[in-house]
């Protein structure tokens, strides 16, 4: 999936879960859990797209690296008593991980999850021209978001576009309503950032 679709699926259920617990999403929770709709791509995309340094393409889409991750992210914020932002961080990690397998289940005749069983998963068809493979890792950033967002666009023109546009649009209208509603947590942090940024240049 896209960024900004990580990002409504991973606000929409940490801002449930937090209020399913009684609370209403921090400045801080929700920056976190921004942050972890985004960590996999992070960190993988520049590793492969950029550098090539990922045999298979992927490492933390992996469930073997995401989980234990998720759980030391938990235990520090514990220990320092501040759990609610990593609780938001791992909601947002771990949603992005099935959110990866979506754009198959709808436009393709298989789901494609290998990636989240890594390594004790193989990923298929290396050699070939994978479409996951793309232009080819080390190719770039900008030229792998290019080659996907073409695929993308493609796949909206296709029999199920309107569909998967209709539900990405439910999906994206009722994130934001559901932070505004939260009362904008994180705008306050960074627009300080902005400023405070603009004060020192
Ligand atoms: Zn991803």
């Amino acid at each position: 999936m896209w960024p900004w679709e990580h990002l409504a699926v991973g606000y929409l259920l940490y801002s449930a879960s937090a209020r399913a617990r009684g609370r209403v999403p921090s400045e801080n929770a929700a920056l976190a859990a921004a942050l972890g709709t985004q960590f996999p791509d992070l960190v993988d995309k520049p590793l492969s797209w950029t550098l090539d340094v990922l045999p298979a393409g992927v490492l933390s889409h992996s469930v073997f690296v995401a989980l234990p991750l998720v759980g030391v992210v938990l235990l520090v914020a514990r220990r320092v008593g501040r759990p609610e932002p990593a609780i938001a961080f791992g909601i947002g990690y771990l949603a992005h991980l099935p959110g990866d397998v979506v754009p198959s289940l709808v436009f393709e005749s298989r789901p494609r999850y290998w990636f989240l069983l890594w390594p004790a998963v193989p990923r298929p068809g290396v050699d070939v021209s994978d479409p996951i493979v793309g232009p080819g890792a080390g190719a770039g950033l900008l030229t792998h978001a290019a080659y996907y967002f073409e695929g993308y666009v493609g796949a909206l023109l296709g029999p199920r576009g309107a569909l998967y546009v209709a539900v990405e649009l439910a999906v994206l209208l009722g994130a934001v309503a559901l932070w505004l509603r939260d009362g904008r947590p994180g705008v306050a942090t960074l627009a300080a950032l902005v400023r405070s940024r603009r004060e020192t240049t």
